[in-house]
């Protein structure tokens, strides 16, 4: 009998509270509460497991995506051998034929075969990876968009806390942004460089320049995150030539493929590379070992994942080469409880991977039941 038979696929739609209620530039006056994300089990005929996360906060289809999982990736597995990942991974995107939201399915069914390959082999995701670089993963931490005088607060409580750097969203009123960093460098004693993410919300090049002009003389800037449109490549070189301060990629950047047109379009200084965007632990790597041989420097970013999506980026942060910049990979600080046990590493600004075979997490079952939504 084959061991490594998939005889089962759950998929699991999960409502995650948020410890605060989540504004960004892009969504105006409807805070995200709760995180809508699923949770994929895949079980052999052994009885082995693999754990994958569908991690999408902007827009809110998580649930569509647990549905599409369910009914039409699930099936095509189930009876297949889970050593063979990459076969599997090569028809799942055969059947989700390139559709834009593609990624994230396929990052979810990935990071659950390489936790399954990992618990088979015995060996923590890192080691499949390639082995260690370094123990741990610097962070940043987030900023959520409150008044200045609550931003300064929090900002300065994440410096105290250890944390490497501080991300703030910009892109509401330009007034209300300058306030916000204003106080913010303040009282960080103008010693932290911001990383300010508009996350798309400057209309125009003129639009953008002015207000990055604005908020440069308020702040020392690590970067400008996203300052255009998603397909504005042509407005964002002009940008960096302007050279107020570095350009970062996020809303630009998902797959291999976005990488090579940003680079050949010379429309970012810096990526922000996610596991889920890019279609999965190997696929970011892939991003990484591009932009190590084009010297452009980039970080990890995130979608707020819970605790099974972190710790596939906990793996490959220690795992991957090139890393220069603290990553943002703090999602389970964001929920009201944790979804895995061992709980997500997180002490003093750094994050640790787990290390048991696979992702060395399993589901905190109380917690993934007290969070399941119904869809
Ligand atoms: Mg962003």
């Amino acid at each position: 009998m084959n061991t490594a038979r998939i005889d089962r696929i759950d998929v699991y739609c999960v409502r995650g509270p948020r410890k605060e209620a989540v504004r960004s530039g892009t969504t105006g006056a409807t805070p995200v509460t709760a995180s809508e994300f699923g949770v994929i089990r895949i079980v052999t005929s052994d009885g082995c497991q693999g754990l994958g996360e569908i991690s999408i906060t902007y827009p809110r289809i998580g649930f569509t995506l647990c549905h599409a999982a369910r009914r039409i990736v699930a099936p095509r597995l189930i009876g297949q051998d889970a050593r063979r990942a990459p076969e599997l991974l090569a028809l799942v995107d055969t059947i989700l034929a390139g559709e834009l939201s593609a990624p994230y399915l396929r990052a979810a069914f990935e990071i659950a075969l390489l936790d399954w390959n990992g618990r088979h082999h015995g060996v923590p995701l890192y080691a499949m990876l390639g082995g260690k670089c370094r123990d741990r993963v610097p962070l940043a931490w987030g900023i959520y968009q409150k008044s200045p005088e609550e931003m300064a607060r929090d900002a300065a409580a994440g410096v105290a806390a250890g944390y490497h750097a501080i991300k703030l969203k910009v892109g509401r009123r330009l007034a209300d942004d300058v306030a916000a960093v204003r106080a913010v460098a303040e009282a960080l004693g103008r010693k932290v460089p911001l990383r300010l993410d508009a996350n798309m919300a400057w209309g125009s090049v003129p639009e953008a320049s002015a207000a990055m002009r604005a908020l440069a003389a308020e702040a020392p800037i690590a970067w400008f995150e996203q300052p255009l449109s998603r397909g504005n490549l042509q407005g964002m070189r002009l940008l960096r030539q302007q050279a107020i301060a570095p350009v970062m990629a996020d809303e630009s950047l998902q797959t291999l493929r976005d990488a090579y047109e940003l680079a050949r379009a010379e429309a970012a200084d810096v990526f922000n590379i996610y596991i889920c965007e890019a279609g999965g632990v190997q696929a970011a790597a892939h991003i990484f070992a591009l932009a190590a041989a084009l010297d452009i420097p980039c970080i990890l970013g995130s979608q707020a994942e819970m605790g099974i999506g972190t710790a596939a980026a906990a793996h490959l942060g220690v795992a991957v080469p090139n890393l220069t910049h603290a990553w943002e990979t703090f999602g389970p600080l964001r929920y009201e409880a944790e979804l895995v046990r061992p709980a997500t590493r997180i002490e003093d600004g750094w994050l640790y991977p787990a290390e048991g075979p696979g992702l060395g997490i399993e589901l905190d079952e109380d917690v993934l039941a007290a969070w399941m939504a119904g869809e």
